[in-house]
């Protein structure tokens, strides 16, 4: 038994050198912690597998948009009145003109093919969230007996996969199952490299036969529109006619989780459902926070950085990364885009972060809550609307008091939220997210809206009749004098609001790693929408005639939703008890689980505001909550099953074998005439029938069928299903303080989260 090594030892990384384990140790030797052990070893003796990458030879800069179809090669490419119509349908939102099709098509292969092309691929998102792409060849038979290379305006506009097993909610019975893909012009195709080849992928939407959404893009598009139509009329009113699209944008900050591959295989918790289902808290969390901001480990370096390099081949303007607070957990974000490509973008992260860290030997995961006891990960969406000549509208400048346009916009967005605070907790909600939200970690269920002292100071004196001040920003001075003094922000960050004014933009915090971005824009979309539409038809209504006349309008029409909407206004402590108590005060909701919050899609209210701005129909919303409510129920199941799979054949075993030696050590000092104390025994069988029973018990939430209906099925999960499962991990969690190390299956929390 030459392997066997105790947890102390490897979590100091020295066991990796041992022979045996990197072999998988001996077999038939008594040995049951082998896949732990040579998982070890590997993650010990990784070493980088191609040479490093050269960014003193290949600048960044030359990189950037490399594999894109952006504005310069479609410029090069196309005939002068193509490229004009092109872009005043990306800029302005102007209806496309499809007779330019053709003409574009031959101009996106010829690129394509020079760039190693041998493939195009409509690519669109399916509501399970994923990123779907069909691909097919530029070749066609030429009839005698050669090739040629083809792509039509047809067959770039329109896709036709056959996606009958993608989820629609009834939509679309299999029977009738055309759905069609459509190429979005405002988000640029681009190549998809592969070691063997590349493809052109395609952004579209994908909608059914009868043009019902049946995908994430689709509603993006749709709100994006809707919200530039309100806008204009309140810039107007402002004297602001040029027109410029108004586009919401986005700046996701993704936050993720890495672990040895080897590690990861020997979970099958974390292969198949993304979380450990099972795991002792370890002796070392995260409380030192010593990772936060920490230097970044070495492997994990190479891996963002060439996960940054591809990503600047594809547009995406990757900005930040950093360690986060959990161990092995870390962040990336872009600078912020139109949402529609933000969304996309996002998309191809995520893929990209995972295809990358398999280079590197390690799984990304994006997880809401991958590990308990740590911190989980969210997906901060930061949110604003703008455009070309007017900038960011959401901007206050130096004295907001004065801005009566931003007032506008920024009160419309606290009036969306407050009437709306249900869609917006039903858009984060998911089987994964349910573990985040409401811990001490991540915003709590409640939505809130955190605006800082100056803005609340200035909401204050509006109500209160009118503003006539904004509190300064001030000089930072920190009292050395080789240090250059800073300018001061105008009110501190407050980490623990889900929805948070931060400067000149918002910051919805509530978003999980997991999700797709899609469904929280096109919710701020809408109701934000709504709000200004409230706003122009009244202050349109007064007619005003003159700056003093608006300003007197404004100002009403600010303390009035100011009054209303205030109780979603606070700018304390979020993680708090007292707030829970004073929220319920307030009347505000707390839906802390995603049976309770999608239930909120079913409200009239919600299903009127998505309608009457064509975003969504009844249908398409009534769809959408049964996917997600169905997915919620597929989630739980399968972890539920993995949950009993391994209780029973990973865990159970195990803890029979110490058992069994305890029992026999304590039978032979018996007959050898020696006192045995037999409380570890005692407290291992107390343990061992406590976790049969709940094994048994959680097998019986498992065959229940009496659901009468997708929400009663959902909240059989919820309310049984999931409490069964804790039930089976509080004892196998609580049996991997007793059992022998080298009988442990699976590798624990210590090894995964700190062996690197
Ligand atoms: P922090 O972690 O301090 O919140 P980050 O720099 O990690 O800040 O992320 C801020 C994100 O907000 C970036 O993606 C940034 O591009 C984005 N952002 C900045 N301005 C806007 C805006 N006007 N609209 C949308 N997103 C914005
Ligand atoms: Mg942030």
């Amino acid at each position: 038994m030459s392997t066997t090594v105790s947890r102390k030892a490897s979590s100091n990384g020295s066991v990796g050198s041992s022979p045996g384990a990197a072999a998988g140790g001996p077999r038939g030797t008594g040995q049951h912690n082998t896949a732990r052990m040579s998982a070890i070893s590997a993650v010990t003796g990784w070493r980088p597998i191609s040479p490093p990458l050269n960014f003193a030879e290949t600048p960044a800069q030359e990189l950037f948009c490399k594999n894109v179809f952006n504005r310069e090669a479609m410029k090069s490419r196309l005939p002068k009145s193509v490229y004009k119509t092109l872009i005043q349908t990306i800029e302005s939102g102007q209806k496309l003109d499809p007779s330019i099709a053709d003409v574009v098509a031959v101009a996106m292969k010829d690129w394509a093919i020079e760039k190693g092309a041998t493939h195009y691929a409509h690519v669109f998102f399916p509501l399970t969230g994923a990123t779907a792409e069909k691909h097919d060849s530029f070749l066609s038979p030429d009839g005698n007996g050669g090739a040629v290379a083809e792509f039509t305006g047809k067959q770039l506009i329109q896709g036709e996969p056959d996606g009958s097993s993608f989820p629609t909610g009834g939509i679309r019975s299999t029977f009738e199952a055309r759905g069609y893909t459509i190429w979005d012009v405002t988000s640029p195709a681009y190549i998809l490299e592969n070691c063997n080849g590349t493809t052109l992928c395609i952004p579209t939407a994908f909608v059914s036969w009868t043009g019902e959404a049946l995908d994430k893009k689709t509603p993006v598009l749709r709100s994006m529109q809707a919200l530039n139509k309100q806008a204009q009329r309140i810039l107007k009113l402002f004297g602001h006619v040029d027109g410029a699209f108004v586009a919401s944008t986005a700046g996701p900050e993704q936050e993720y989780f890495l672990i040895d591959r080897n590690f990861y295989f020997s979970r099958p918790d974390l292969f198949t459902t993304g979380r450990t289902l099972f795991g002792a808290k370890p002796p070392k969390g995260q409380e030192f926070e010593d990772h936060y901001f920490g230097a970044i480990p070495e492997r994990v370096l190479a891996f963002m950085l060439e996960a940054e390099r591809d990503m600047y081949k594809l547009g995406i303007p990757v900005k930040t990364r950093h360690n986060e607070v959990a161990p092995g957990q870390f962040e990336i974000a872009p600078t912020f885009e139109s949402a529609n490509l933000a969304t996309d973008h996002q998309h191809l992260t995520m893929i990209t972060l995972r295809r990358v860290a398999e280079k590197y030997g390690m799984a990304c995961l994006t997880h809401e809550k991958p590990f308990s006891g740590v911190n989980g990960s969210g997906k901060h969406v930061n949110w604003s609307l703008g455009s070309n000549s007017q900038g960011n509208l959401l901007d206050p400048g130096d004295t907001p008091h004065l801005n009566a346009q931003f007032l506008v916009f920024c009160a419309a967005v606290v009036r969306a939220v407050y009437k709306h605070q249900g869609l917006l907790r039903a858009v984060v909600a998911s089987a994964g997210n349910d573990h985040r939200l409401g811990a001490n970690e991540a915003p709590p269920a409640i939505i809130s809206i955190f605006l800082g002292d100056q803005l609340t100071d200035v909401f204050q004196q509006i109500k209160a009749g009118g503003a006539n001040s904004s509190l300064a920003k001030g000089m930072l001075t920190v009292g050395v004098d080789v240090l250059p003094p800073l300018p001061m922000d105008a009110g501190d960050r407050n980490r623990t609001s889900p929805f948070a004014f931060t400067g000149n933009r918002f910051e919805f915090r509530a978003v999980g790693a997991n999700q797709s971005i899609a469904g929280p824009l096109v919710a701020m979309n809408t109701i934000v929408c709504e709000s200004l539409d409230y706003c122009a038809t009244k202050l349109e209504s007064l007619a005003p005639k003159s700056t003093e006349s608006l300003h007197a309008g404004v100002q009403s029409l600010l303390a009035e939703i100011i009054a209303e909407c205030e109780p979603i206004v606070f700018n304390g402590d979020g993680y708090s008890a007292e707030w829970h108590k004073e929220a319920a005060r307030r009347g505000l909701l707390n839906l802390t689980t995603t049976v309770d919050a999608l239930a909120e899609l079913k409200s009239p209210k919600v299903h009127a505001v998505f309608t009457k701005y064509g975003v969504l129909s009844d249908r398409e919303l009534d769809s959408r909550l049964d996917i997600y409510l169905e997915q919620y129920c597929k989630t739980v199941r399968v972890e539920a099953m993995q949950t009993l799979e391994m209780a029973r054949t990973l865990i159970f075993p195990a803890v029979i074998r110490y058992q069994n030696e305890l029992a026999s050590a304590c039978a032979n000092l018996k007959l050898l005439g020696y006192e045995f104390d037999t409380e570890t025994l005692d407290q291992v069988t107390e343990l061992v029938k406590c976790l049969q029973s709940s094994i048994s018990a959680l097998a019986k939430t498992l065959v229940y069928h009496g659901a009468d209906g997708l929400q009663a099925e959902a909240a059989h999960f919820c309310e049984e299903v999931l409490p069964a499962m804790l039930m089976v991990r509080k004892y196998a969690d609580e049996l991997e303080g007793w059992v022998a190390d080298d009988l442990w299956p699976l590798p624990t929390y210590q090894e995964m989260l700190f062996i690197k």
